[in-house]
């Protein structure tokens, strides 16, 4: 196995800990370089704990016994002085003939009653016992006989005439002292295992506990996406060593950001937890389990019959999660989409792009419908390469002016004039030649290139219709660009930057504009009304299609998308809605404009409906501004317009 960094935070609980236990007293950093806990460490502990208890279990037998032995001296001393004072009396009653007078030497030497152990003597001045009380032991306990010897001669004239000595065996003390030694012991024992072990066992477990939240999510308990990339790395090895396939899934909540809007983020939490435990009931005790951020997981399932065995595990999944969850009492549908990819063909030794691969297919999951799993194939890797090329010729092209602004007539049905264009932006690209917006602003979006990019349009096709005085400029908005800061200053800056007029500019905004954060959105909208700007409600139809929203907001403009258009002419539900949304806008006093008219049946169809404003291939493509220049001049005369006549053809 490839030494790794973050394998010195796997939790005791996880497969391997053993590994990482050692790994944690002997490496000296992890991968974010903040914890430094080695074997100096542990050494010192030792070191200072062996030191108290081996001070412990010396010194204080030791100091046991000096005292003893000190106050055992103390004592004789004492005594063998007193001896000697009652002797020297008695010498100096019969200086001739002391040493007869045993029975009075006996009873000086019994009135100090000292343990047995005490030996005294009496001797005379050539050094011979005169009287002894007391013997020695012959069987001391102890190899070393230790005694203390305290001895005091009487003088008569100076010279020495007798001499008294008390001698103390110290066995007993030694005793003791051994009985202290063992107690020392046990306290220097208790005293190491409190100095070294418990502290090292804290600060273990403390270190653990970090290690386990570095590589860990908090709230779920799962592995992260650092412990899952390890562990990724060691079973695609695994894999390579020991034949078999392992299979990544990714997958990802449906509807988990509406519960977290609704309902909290205390119940997104919960939500989250309750995902988990269901996610752990379809998988077996040796998959990989992991949290890799918001409602995003990924598990490693290893072993033979892939793919068969996860497209199993991908089903269940799927099923499992589109059960309802009770939220203290709200019902939660959430549901998830699964990318799947297999390690086959994959570099080994690239945990990040069997992941990358996998959650292109769970993008893939996504676009066909959500509650759903997918493969990767290699289709979609190609796809992905040719984005990121998109991307990188997207920002070239913004330097290099490689776009341009076309503009589509829109016609007043009641006069036949024309009376505005739609500003639509295309992109020449050097090699592949014209890209259509489909293509190309979805991953402007995504760049967040939409910013220079819609001013870029914005400052075009206002400075254009400075020269069309008469006609109402018409810009799309994405619902990217309008969420971001400081828009109203933006559209303020170039109508003053162009000398264009407030009332000529529309801006045209689709319905998922309106969907999130309505309050903010209806202030800015509000913000762009006062620079007199007119708003219009684009491709209306295709969306929510709520009527709150016309309510909430007065549009100025509804735009009914080409879906229903192109049907109208042949009656049915498509004639309905056109017909319904043409009087509810007259009845709201918002003019309607009906999108991709390509046939003069479907345009006189919308002159009997009513409906005010057309645009379409039947009355002019997005063309180049010079042609559009030519159809003012051409412009027909107001009444003269015939629905069934084709006014101007572009490519
Ligand atoms: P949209 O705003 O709904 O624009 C109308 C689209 O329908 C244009 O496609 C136009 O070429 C096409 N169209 C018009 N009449 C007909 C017709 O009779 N038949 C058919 N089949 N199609 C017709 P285009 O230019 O490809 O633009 C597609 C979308 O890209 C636009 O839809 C708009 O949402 C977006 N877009 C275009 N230019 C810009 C821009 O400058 N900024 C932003 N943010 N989006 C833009
Ligand atoms: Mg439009
Ligand atoms: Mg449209």
């Amino acid at each position: 196995m490839r030494a790794s960094p973050s394998t010195v935070f796997r939790h005791p609980s996880a497969a391997g800990s053993d590994a990482a236990h050692l790994a944690l007293f002997t490496s000296q950093r992890d991968p974010s370089g903040s914890w430094v806990i080695g074997s100096g460490l542990a050494r010192l502990t030792t070191v200072i704990a062996t030191i108290a208890a081996l001070v412990v279990a010396t010194v204080l037998p030791l100091a046991y016994f000096h005292f003893g032995q000190q106050f055992e001296a103390g004592q004789i001393e004492a005594e063998t002085k007193q001896e000697a004072s009652l002797v020297s009396s008695l010498i100096s009653h019969n200086p001739a003939n002391w040493q007869t007078e045993i029975t009075r030497l006996l009873a000086i030497l019994n009135s100090f009653p000292g343990p047995e152990a005490y030996t005294h003597t009496i001797y005379d001045a050539k050094g011979s016992v005169v009287v002894q009380l007391g013997h020695h032991s012959k069987n001391a306990p102890w190899p070393l006989a230790l005694e203390l010897v305290e001895a005091r001669r009487i003088y008569q004239a100076d010279r020495v005439v007798a001499q008294v000595e008390i001698r103390r065996p110290l066995d007993d003390l030694l005793t003791r002292t051994a009985f202290v030694a063992a107690i020392a012991s046990l306290l220097a024992l208790l005293l190491f295992v409190a100095l070294r072990v418990m502290p090292l066992r804290a600060l273990q477990r403390a270190v653990q506990d970090a290690s386990f939240l570095a590589s860990h999510d908090a709230m779920t308990g799962l592995p992260n996406r650092t412990l899952f990339q390890d562990r990724l790395r060691q079973a695609l090895a695994q894999s390579r060593r020991l034949g078999g396939e392992t299979a990544v899934l990714c997958v990802d909540l449906d509807r988990f950001k509406d519960v977290n809007d609704t309902l909290g983020h205390a119940a997104g939490d919960q939500l989250l937890r309750r995902v988990t435990g269901r996610l752990r009931t379809c998988l077996r005790e040796t998959d990989t389990l992991a949290r890799l951020g918001g409602d995003e997981f990924a598990i490693i399932q290893s072993g033979p019959a892939q793919p068969e065995a996860a497209a199993v595990v991908a089903q269940r999944i799927v099923e499992r999660l589109a059960e309802p969850f009770d939220l203290n009492g709200h019902e939660a549908i959430i549901g998830c989409s699964v990318g799947i990819a297999l390690s086959t063909g994959m570099p080994s030794d690239n945990p990040e792009a069997v992941l990358r691969s996998a959650d292109l297919a769970l993008y893939r999951a996504k676009e066909e419908g959500r509650g759903t799993f997918c493969f990767f194939e290699e289709e979609m890797n190609i796809r992905l390469n040719a984005r990121k090329r998109l991307e990188t010729d997207l920002r070239r092209a913004l330097a290099e002016e490689q776009f341009q602004l076309h503009y589509q007539p829109q016609i007043d049905l009641a006069s036949g004039r024309l009376v505005g264009v739609e500003a639509l932006l295309r992109w020449y690209h050097p090699e592949r030649g014209p890209i259509l917006p489909g293509d190309f602003i979805p991953v402007a979006e995504d760049t967040g290139l939409i910013g220079p990019l819609g001013e870029w349009v914005l400052q075009t096709a206002c400075r254009q219709a400075t020269r069309w005085p008469g006609l109402k400029m018409a810009v799309n908005l994405s619902p990217v660009q309008f969420r971001m800061p400081g828009l109203e200053l933006s559209v303020a800056r170039v109508l003053a930057e162009t000398g264009m007029l407030g009332e000529r500019l529309e801006l045209e905004i689709t319905e998922s504009v309106l969907l999130h954060d309505t309050e903010a959105t209806i202030t800015t909208l509000r913000a762009l009304k006062n620079l007199g700007v007119s708003v219009a409600m684009d491709d209306f139809g295709t969306g929510y299609s709520s009527l709150g929203y016309l309510r909430r907001f007065p549009f100025d403009k509804i735009k009914i998308d080409r879906s229903f258009v192109c049907d109208v002419a042949e009656g049915g539900d498509a004639t309905a809605i056109v017909r319904a949304v043409v009087r509810l806008g007259r009845s709201l006093g918002i003019r309607t404009n009906a999108e991709g008219v390509e046939t003069g049946p479907q345009a006189e169809f919308l002159a009997v409906e009513g409906c005010d404003e057309v645009q379409g291939y039947h009355f002019g493509r997005p063309m180049m501004a010079a042609d559009i220049e030519q159809m003012i001049r051409a412009a027909p005369i107001a009444g003269e317009f015939n629905t069934s006549q084709r006014r101007v053809t572009q490519g």
